[in-house]
């Protein structure tokens, strides 16, 4: 569970630039005094807080700044990002000039980028680089063949409950990590795949963007085998369609993915009965899974739904969406006019963004992914100081002592309850930056000139690296996010946290910044995070991450009481008349940011010890909290990238975020917020669960 919808989201550059400045010449001057964090040209003070937090802390910046033309979202997620990546940047240019021996990580790095770059070379051999695998689809003659090209397809790539990514255009996805009732041995996870659209929705609404969308899919899928030279494209993107859209059919709803309960347990041997259609002896070897004894099927309705198709759907439907899954996931390290193909829907179309990124951005988000920890350990040893690493755990320690504090003083909660939540927290194993061990890449080939085949060595390689913790001892300490990665996550079966290097920064962190700044913004992230071990889906997995609900029956009772009043909350909200928030789709991180918002304020009160804090830019102490926890939410979104975050995102849109404060008591002592300002909620409506 996340911090952050998976688009990364964001001041303008400029501004960052202009205040670290400002900053520097401060210092060089007089000793620093901590500056108040907060940007208050970005402000509306025209809106009341109570009427609209979101316009009151960021209605400035949102009126001064554009949605840049190459991006679907913008705002401190966004900024971040970007920052993060000019600097990886900087880092590559770096180490290609002191000349990396071969082999080593930095050569790799730069290896991957260069030849990501190489527009000559990858217009050069056109689709070459991919027949090998259109004539392996080519040549299935039967149902056997075609298992075990499904099976050679398959990939660690998705995740269903760090970081909740449901989508592969796979037949399967897989995830390797411990068991749900067995923390001390891995298993592959075994989840629902197929669909190039984000979601079973885009294929079965009925309202009239959908429709639409289908038939400019359709039109996608005809472009990209034209591009590639088949016979009568517009037939085999029927074809293609019509398969996914069976499968779209079997498929499990968004909301359905998310409830860890609805996975069980199949040995290997029991797949051909429970599943039949697919000949899974032949598909499980292909994937290198023949030897894992018992799977743990995520979606025990969809996988027998999906095999059961792979019998009753022509042979020839299969080869046409093998093959253009095939072309559509190589495209961005295929010639320029598969590139644009791909923009064009993907980013235009199902993003509404208006024009594709730099090159050399989308060069080094490919390698950030494909070399993950070898350029998140590169950036850690430049950007992110010790110093640094041992403020935030410090933080982090104040926040967990806040949460200890909260629960014992709780009044609905029982006693037993309390003792086992205290054990979890006891037991919580909070990553700050960067892992503690690093991953060794030396067993990647990266072949220079060759870009789409070190993508697929890549990720052949990751999928073998998960495939190996089924023979090791489990890895409390594994990292699930990159140190480059702006964002934070739970890792629930490990009773973990991950806080990367790239978030630990302004204005999420600011070693300059004063304790109300920092705690509203980090302090809310790292209590987000912290919560998610104590919400509706923490609450089912005990001190060693065993699928174990180790709350009393009422507890449970009156946290889903709690809860429901929150996803009612949400429900409310609409960006469109036609599109409300699906309050249950994100009612875990919405649970998440108001605890983590409460344990973040005791935590900054507890850090004052009970003296008041003093008066900034005309700000209280509690005021400058909320607003820098309004402003970390700073973000513009179109319309379209919008619509796909509702349909397919367990977060809620920024802005809806930034106004949770509505339910703490705090915020309306700190900006005298009262009836009948339109975010007010009468005190019985407020929803307190911690
Ligand atoms: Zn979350």
């Amino acid at each position: 569970m996340s911090a952050s919808a998976t688009p990364a989201r964001r001041r303008s550059t400029a501004a960052l630039l202009l205040a670290a400045a400002a900053l520097a010449s401060a210092c060089a001057t007089r000793p620093p005094s901590p500056t108040a964090g907060i940007d208050l040209a970005g402000m509306d003070k025209s809106v009341a807080p109570g009427d609209d937090f979101n316009a009151y802390t960021n209605g400035g910046w949102i009126k001064a700044t554009p949605i840049p033309a190459d991006k679907p979202s913008y705002g401190v997620f966004t900024i971040l990002a970007d920052q993060t990546r000019q600097r990886l940047l900087s880092l590559l240019e770096d180490s290609a000039k002191a000349g990396a021996a071969a082999g080593e990580d930095a050569r790799k790095i730069g290896d991957y980028y260069s030849s990501f770059m190489d527009e000559a070379a990858i217009e050069s051999k056109g689709i070459e680089p991919l027949q090998p695998q259109l004539a392996a689809i080519a040549a299935i003659a039967d149902r056997h063949s075609l298992a075990r090209v499904l099976g050679s397809y398959l990939r660690a790539d998705v995740d269903a409950l760090n970081n909740t990514n449901f989508q592969t255009g796979n037949l399967f996805g897989i995830w390797v990590t411990q068991g749900l009732t067995d923390p001390s041995h891995s298993y592959p996870y075994l989840l629902q795949g197929g669909l190039g659209l984000p979601d079973r929705d885009y294929y079965l609404s009925s309202t009239p963007q959908m429709a639409a969308l289908r038939g400019q899919y359709q039109a996608h899928i005809a472009a990209m085998f034209k591009l590639a030279g088949f016979d009568d494209p517009p037939a085999c993107a029927a074809r293609v369609f019509a398969l996914e859209t069976a499968m779209a059919k079997v498929h499990a709803t968004r909301v359905e993915s998310e409830d860890v309960h609805r996975a069980v347990s199949w040995n290997r041997t029991e797949l051909p009965a429970k599943a039949p259609g697919l000949d899974w002896p032949v598909l499980l070897e292909a994937a290198g899974l023949a030897d894992a004894p018992v799977f743990i099927v995520w979606h025990p309705q969809a996988i027998p739904g999906l095999s059961a198709l792979a019998a009753s759907q022509p042979l020839d439907s299969w080869k046409d969406w093998l093959a253009f899954h095939t072309i559509d996931r190589s495209a961005p390290f295929l010639p320029q006019a598969f590139v644009d193909e791909s923009f064009s829907f993907y980013g235009k179309t199902l993003s509404g963004t208006p024009e594709i990124r730099p090159r050399w951005q989308r060069g080094m988000d490919a390698t950030s992914d494909a070399l993950g920890e070898a350029v998140g350990r590169l950036y850690a040893e430049r950007y992110f100081p010790a110093a640094t690493k041992a403020k935030v755990q410090a933080l982090v320690a104040d926040l967990v002592k806040a949460f200890g504090a909260m629960i014992d003083s709780l009044t609905w909660m029982s006693p037993e309850t309390k003792v086992r939540a205290k054990q979890k927290l006891a037991t919580l194993k909070v990553g700050v930056g960067y892992p503690d061990r690093w991953q060794d890449y030396s067993a990647l080939r990266i072949v220079k000139g060759d870009a789409l085949g070190n993508q697929q060595r890549a990720e052949l390689f990751e999928y073998h690296r998960q495939l190996d913790k089924l023979h090791q001892p489990v890895n409390r300490g594994e990292w699930w996010m990159t140190p480059q990665t702006v964002n934070a996550v739970n890792l629930p079966l490990q009773n973990a946290l991950n806080f990367p290097a790239a978030i630990i920064q302004p204005p999420y962190f600011d070693a300059d910044a004063d304790a109300a700044h920092n705690y509203g913004a980090m302090g809310a992230i790292i209590g987000h995070e912290i919560s998610h071990s104590f919400d509706d889906q923490g609450s089912q997995f005990d001190a060693q991450g065993r699928l174990a609900n180790w709350w009393t029956k009422d507890d449970f009772d009156h946290f889903k009481a709690a809860g429901e009043a929150l996803a009612a909350q949400f429900d409310a909200y609409h960006p469109f008349p036609d599109l409300a928030v699906n309050g249950h789709q994100t009612l875990s991180e919405n649970i998440a940011d108001v605890a983590g918002l409460l344990a973040a304020h005791q935590a900054y009160r507890l850090s004052l010890g009970g003296k008041p804090d003093a008066v900034k830019d005309g700000f209280t102490g509690d005021q400058r909290f909320f607003i820098s926890f309004g402003q970390s939410w700073r973000d513009k979104i179109r319309e379209a990238r919008l619509r796909l975050q509702i349909a397919t995102d367990g977060h809620a849109p920024a802005e809806y975020r930034a106004d949770t404060v509505r339910n703490l008591d705090s915020w309306y002592d700190a900006f005298q917020v009262h009836a009948p300002q339109k975010l007010y909620l009468a005190p019985p409506d407020r929803v307190r669960i911690w």
